[in-house]
């Protein structure tokens, strides 16, 4: 790999975030005008505006006969585009199936899921993976980054696999490693890094190519605190400086109170949703435990 001295990086991050506003400004809102339609799949466009997702009376049975479990019990939201959504909700609540069945990893017995304007639960198998790998990046608990790659070839690798040319990656690469502030690990090999760098590098490699739809699910499960809080602030900054669109499963109030609202779920049917408006951080945590008190959780373990 082509090794950066430092001018040649400071000068590579300028152009990347230059380049990053640039590409931030081509976002254009979706209209169904615009859309590349595939027929058989329905373009969903509400009055007023296009959300990134939209859930439209999701319901999702396992089992048959006398074995029923209705895990999604007509689950309807949105999240717009810029927003930064937690889930939150007891364990069997119905989180993961519905992070399953946004991902396309599951199908939805019914109802309807829109991301960026397409319906994606009448996607066929071929679409799903270029689904997946256009409009979704994926943040996991175990940052599931590749031990043979060092960070900056794990990042790099979808725009690898796209032969997007040599000097922009490069340039994309550096943009988004400084803004989480993992530039100095960038040659390091996964065993080299931290819990929480990887996680950052994590994070780096779901926001690289630019997705409509950033799915965290328990990012912060497996990290102590501190880095648990840096990774929260990284995710916080590739919001509000890239525009990224987070939506976020986590059982840790402490997690959720970074987002701008929080969505609870209960027997696979939204309970109830928080916004934060203009609260602090902190005083949006002290409203998160109360619903979390009320639906019966311990603050920092049961949701
Ligand atoms: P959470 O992520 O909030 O813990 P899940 O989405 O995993 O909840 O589960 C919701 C409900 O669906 C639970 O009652 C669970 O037992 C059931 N469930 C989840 N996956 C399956 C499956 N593959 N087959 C049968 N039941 C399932």
């Amino acid at each position: 790999m082509y090794e950066l001295n430092a001018l040649e990086a400071k000068s590579l991050f300028q152009k990347g975030k230059k380049m990053t506003e640039m590409l931030i400004d081509k976002i254009e809102p979706v209209t169904t005008a615009g859309l590349q339609q595939t027929p058989g799949i329905e373009t969903y466009v509400p009055a007023g505006g296009q959300p990134v997702l939209h859930c439209e009376n999701i319901e999702k049975v396992y089992g048959s006969r006398g074995n029923i479990t209705r895990a999604l019990d007509g689950i309807s939201f949105n999240v717009n585009k810029g927003e930064y959504v937690a889930i939150m909700g007891a364990s069997g609540s119905g989180k993961t199936t519905l992070l399953n069945c946004i991902s396309s990893i599951d199908r939805v017995t019914s109802g309807h899921i829109y991301v960026a304007g397409r319906d994606i639960t009448n996607l066929r198998s071929k679409q799903l993976s270029q689904f997946r790998r256009d409009d979704l990046g994926f943040i996991f608990q175990d940052s599931n980054i590749l031990d043979t790659l060092t960070a900056y070839e794990n990042i790099a690798l979808a725009l690898t696999i796209k032969k997007v040319p040599h000097r922009e990656i490069e340039m994309r690469v550096a943009a988004v490693a400084e803004h989480l502030s993992i530039t100095d690990t960038l040659k390091k090999f996964p065993y080299q890094l931290s819990g929480g760098q990887k996680q950052r590098v994590a994070a780096a490699r779901a926001i690289i190519t630019n997705p409509s739809l950033v799915l965290a699910d328990e990012p912060t499960g497996a990290l102590d605190s501190k880095s648990a809080k840096m990774l929260l602030e990284s995710f916080d900054m590739l919001n509000k400086n890239l525009l990224a669109t987070i939506l976020m499963v986590t059982h840790d109030s402490f997690a959720a109170s970074y987002t701008k609202r929080v969505i609870f779920i209960q027997d696979g049917k939204i309970f109830t949703e928080l916004v934060r408006g203009d609260q602090s951080r902190k005083e949006f945590f002290n409203r998160i435990i109360e619903v979390v008190s009320f639906l019966g959780g311990e603050n920092n373990d049961v949701l």
